[in-house]
Protein backbone atom coordinates (compact mmCIF):
# COMPACT_ATOMS: atom_id res chain seq x y z
CA UNK A 1 0.00 0.00 0.00
CA UNK A 2 1.23 3.62 -0.48
CA UNK A 3 0.65 6.98 1.25
CA UNK A 4 -0.08 10.37 -0.08
CA UNK A 5 -0.36 14.09 1.48
CA UNK A 6 -3.83 15.47 1.32
CA UNK A 7 -4.58 19.03 2.53
CA UNK A 8 -8.14 20.89 2.49
CA UNK A 9 -6.58 24.26 1.46
CA UNK A 10 -7.86 27.21 3.32
CA UNK A 11 -10.92 28.12 0.83
CA UNK A 12 -12.15 24.32 1.48
CA UNK A 13 -11.91 24.16 5.62
CA UNK A 14 -13.52 28.49 5.16
CA UNK A 15 -16.64 27.61 3.03
CA UNK A 16 -16.99 24.46 5.18
CA UNK A 17 -16.26 21.93 2.45
CA UNK A 18 -14.37 19.59 4.68
CA UNK A 19 -16.84 17.05 5.26
CA UNK A 20 -17.53 17.01 1.81
CA UNK A 21 -14.59 16.26 0.35
CA UNK A 22 -13.43 13.79 3.01
CA UNK A 23 -16.66 11.72 2.17
CA UNK A 24 -15.02 11.34 -1.38
CA UNK A 25 -12.33 10.52 0.00
CA UNK A 26 -14.03 7.92 1.96
CA UNK A 27 -16.29 6.78 -0.44
CA UNK A 28 -13.84 6.17 -2.74
CA UNK A 29 -11.99 3.72 -0.03
CA UNK A 30 -9.16 4.94 1.23
CA UNK A 31 -7.74 5.16 4.97
CA UNK A 32 -7.23 7.92 7.05
CA UNK A 33 -4.06 7.42 9.06
CA UNK A 34 -3.64 10.72 10.75
CA UNK A 35 -5.72 13.80 10.53
CA UNK A 36 -5.53 17.46 12.03
CA UNK A 37 -6.35 21.11 11.72
CA UNK A 38 -2.93 23.00 10.67
CA UNK A 39 -2.09 26.90 10.81
CA UNK A 40 1.02 26.26 9.08
CA UNK A 41 4.18 28.63 9.67
CA UNK A 42 5.96 30.45 6.83
CA UNK A 43 8.96 28.17 7.45
CA UNK A 44 6.64 25.15 6.82
CA UNK A 45 5.45 26.18 3.53
CA UNK A 46 8.09 27.20 1.95
CA UNK A 47 10.00 23.74 2.68
CA UNK A 48 6.60 22.37 0.77
CA UNK A 49 6.59 24.90 -2.06
CA UNK A 50 10.27 24.88 -2.68
CA UNK A 51 9.59 24.31 -6.10
CA UNK A 52 7.66 27.08 -6.77
CA UNK A 53 10.35 29.84 -5.43
CA UNK A 54 10.34 32.67 -7.36
CA UNK A 55 7.25 32.20 -9.58
CA UNK A 56 4.93 35.19 -9.85
CA UNK A 57 2.16 33.20 -7.56
CA UNK A 58 4.36 32.45 -4.78
CA UNK A 59 4.25 34.56 -2.54
CA UNK A 60 0.07 35.02 -3.01
CA UNK A 61 -0.09 31.18 -2.53
CA UNK A 62 2.11 31.33 1.20
CA UNK A 63 -0.09 34.51 1.80
CA UNK A 64 -3.20 32.35 0.71
CA UNK A 65 -1.85 29.62 2.97
CA UNK A 66 -1.13 31.41 5.97
CA UNK A 67 -4.56 33.20 5.36
CA UNK A 68 -6.59 30.61 7.83
CA UNK A 69 -6.47 26.67 8.95
CA UNK A 70 -5.94 23.53 6.81
CA UNK A 71 -6.83 19.86 7.20
CA UNK A 72 -3.56 17.61 6.89
CA UNK A 73 -4.32 14.15 6.01
CA UNK A 74 -2.28 11.23 6.01
CA UNK A 75 -3.89 9.28 3.35
CA UNK A 76 -3.53 5.31 2.46
CA UNK A 77 -3.99 2.79 -0.10
CA UNK A 78 -3.13 1.20 -3.46
CA UNK A 79 -2.37 3.61 -5.60
CA UNK A 80 -3.65 6.76 -3.54
CA UNK A 81 -0.98 9.23 -4.96
CA UNK A 82 -2.71 8.90 -8.72
CA UNK A 83 -6.35 8.38 -7.36
CA UNK A 84 -6.44 11.00 -5.18
CA UNK A 85 -5.20 13.72 -8.34
CA UNK A 86 -7.53 11.84 -10.11
CA UNK A 87 -10.51 12.94 -7.50
CA UNK A 88 -9.09 16.32 -7.32
CA UNK A 89 -9.37 17.52 -10.83
CA UNK A 90 -6.73 19.57 -12.43
CA UNK A 91 -5.06 22.56 -11.03
CA UNK A 92 -7.37 24.98 -12.68
CA UNK A 93 -10.44 24.82 -10.81
CA UNK A 94 -12.45 26.86 -13.94
CA UNK A 95 -11.42 23.70 -16.00
CA UNK A 96 -11.60 21.14 -14.01
CA UNK A 97 -13.73 18.43 -14.73
CA UNK A 98 -16.78 18.30 -13.32
CA UNK A 99 -16.99 15.37 -10.70
CA UNK A 100 -13.44 16.44 -9.54
CA UNK A 101 -13.52 18.06 -5.81
CA UNK A 102 -11.86 21.35 -7.89
CA UNK A 103 -14.35 20.87 -11.03
CA UNK A 104 -17.56 20.48 -8.70
CA UNK A 105 -16.68 23.10 -6.05
CA UNK A 106 -14.11 25.49 -7.20
CA UNK A 107 -14.01 28.67 -9.61
CA UNK A 108 -11.65 31.27 -10.61
CA UNK A 109 -12.15 34.06 -7.82
CA UNK A 110 -9.65 36.78 -9.84
CA UNK A 111 -6.90 36.75 -7.22
CA UNK A 112 -3.51 36.28 -8.04
CA UNK A 113 -3.01 33.00 -6.64
CA UNK A 114 -5.34 29.61 -8.18
CA UNK A 115 -8.07 28.82 -4.48
CA UNK A 116 -8.50 25.23 -5.66
CA UNK A 117 -9.02 23.47 -2.61
CA UNK A 118 -6.97 20.55 -1.93
CA UNK A 119 -3.49 19.56 -2.30
CA UNK A 120 -2.48 16.47 -3.14
CA UNK A 121 1.56 14.88 -3.35
CA UNK A 122 2.25 14.34 -7.43
CA UNK A 123 4.65 11.40 -6.76
CA UNK A 124 6.03 8.99 -4.19
CA UNK A 125 9.19 11.33 -3.50
CA UNK A 126 6.93 14.23 -3.28
CA UNK A 127 4.55 12.19 -0.85
CA UNK A 128 7.59 11.24 1.35
CA UNK A 129 9.22 14.28 1.86
CA UNK A 130 5.88 16.33 2.68
CA UNK A 131 4.69 14.03 5.06
CA UNK A 132 7.50 14.37 6.42
CA UNK A 133 7.34 18.29 6.73
CA UNK A 134 3.47 18.47 7.60
CA UNK A 135 3.61 15.44 9.78
CA UNK A 136 6.91 15.42 11.89
P1 LIG B 1 -1.13 20.15 -10.08
O1 LIG B 1 0.17 19.47 -9.69
O2 LIG B 1 -2.21 19.26 -10.52
O3 LIG B 1 -0.87 21.30 -11.02
P2 LIG B 1 -0.95 21.32 -7.58
O4 LIG B 1 -1.94 21.80 -6.57
O5 LIG B 1 0.07 20.32 -7.13
O6 LIG B 1 -1.75 20.77 -8.76
P3 LIG B 1 1.22 23.08 -8.30
O7 LIG B 1 1.61 23.26 -9.71
O8 LIG B 1 2.11 22.28 -7.40
O9 LIG B 1 -0.28 22.57 -8.27
O10 LIG B 1 1.02 24.53 -7.68
C1 LIG B 1 0.79 24.66 -6.31
C2 LIG B 1 -0.37 25.62 -6.08
O11 LIG B 1 -0.01 26.90 -6.55
C3 LIG B 1 -1.63 25.28 -6.86
O12 LIG B 1 -2.44 24.32 -6.22
C4 LIG B 1 -2.31 26.62 -6.90
O13 LIG B 1 -2.94 26.92 -5.66
C5 LIG B 1 -1.15 27.56 -7.10
N1 LIG B 1 -0.85 27.80 -8.51
C6 LIG B 1 -0.21 26.95 -9.36
N2 LIG B 1 -0.07 27.47 -10.57
C7 LIG B 1 -0.63 28.70 -10.51
C8 LIG B 1 -0.81 29.78 -11.44
N3 LIG B 1 -0.35 29.70 -12.70
N4 LIG B 1 -1.43 30.90 -11.03
C9 LIG B 1 -1.87 31.00 -9.77
N5 LIG B 1 -1.74 30.04 -8.83
C10 LIG B 1 -1.13 28.91 -9.19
Amino acid sequence: TEETLVLVKPDGVARGLTGAILARIEAKGYSLVDIGLVEPDRDTLEQHYAEHEGKPFYEPLLEFMMSGPSVAIRLAGNRVIEGFRSLAGTTDPTTAAPGTIRGDYGRDWGLKVQQNLVHGSDSAESAARELDIWFP
